[in-house]
């Protein structure tokens, strides 16, 4: 049973597993989390309307609908409730269907309760933060970005950066701690009519990563690019 407040987060576990359900609301439990359990899609969309969680930790798998039409809906009115997807299939078109369809984060099972905690803390952490993309100036660690001059500072030094490495240290630190697919930084970073490639996409990043410190980009073979926050 769990002992959380009644002001603490509310995670809503999408889960039709009932062992993986138990595992997930114990270790919620015992970081005094609120949680709610859903096993089938259609119960996790009216929950996500009704119940206003903080974060949806999402199974895909599920027997009425794929996880995914998950997200479509819940973001049809909400954009930054967080959704971490956590899925048995280690394949990655299921993942990265996930996070284009706008979830912010994935876990493949098995998992550790630790990662999952850290996951969720993460994702509550960005909610606390309100509305990043309104802000005018994003501070990082050493990384500050003024967005209106188009300055980037790494501690004291102005490093230089090309205009599409701009382009993608923008989008990351406005999403930051979210995974950000190949496909979408692709679309966003090249102009309007422009498609860019992965190659050159890899390329760009190798060097941004180098220029900004390599621990505030994380790199997810196969998937995309998450900005981590320093700690
Ligand atoms: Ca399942």
């Amino acid at each position: 049973m769990s002992d959380a407040l009644p002001d603490a987060p509310l995670v809503l576990v999408v889960e039709d597993d009932p062992a993986i359900a138990s595992l997930v609301c114990a270790a919620l439990d015992s970081r005094g989390l609120r949680r709610c359990v859903c096993a089938t899609a259609a119960e996790a969309i009216a929950a996500a309307a009704e119940r206003a969680p903080q974060v949806i930790l999402l199974d895909l798998g599920l027997p009425d609908a794929d996880g995914i039409e998950v997200v479509r809906r819940v973001r049809t009115w909400s954009d930054d409730l967080p959704i971490i997807v956590v899925s048995a299939r280690a394949d990655d078109a299921d993942k990265i269907g996930a996070l284009d369809a706008g979830a912010d984060d994935y876990l493949v099972k098995p998992f550790s309760v630790g990662e999952l905690l850290a996951r969720v803390r993460v994702a509550l952490r960005r909610v606390s933060h309100g509305a990043p993309a309104e802000a005018a100036t994003f501070e990082n660690g050493a990384l500050s970005i003024d967005y209106a001059a188009g300055v980037v500072r790494v501690g004291g030094a102005e490093p230089h950066l090309t205009p599409m490495e701009y382009r993608l240290l923008v989008l990351l630190a406005r999403n930051a701690d979210k995974v950000l697919t190949h496909q979408y930084l692709l679309e966003h970073a090249w102009g309007p009519g422009q498609v860019g490639d992965l190659a050159s996409l890899r390329v760009i990043m190798a060097s941004l990563r180098k220029k900004i410190g390599p621990e505030l980009i994380q790199t997810h073979v196969g998937v995309g690019y998450r900005m981590v926050r320093a700690e």
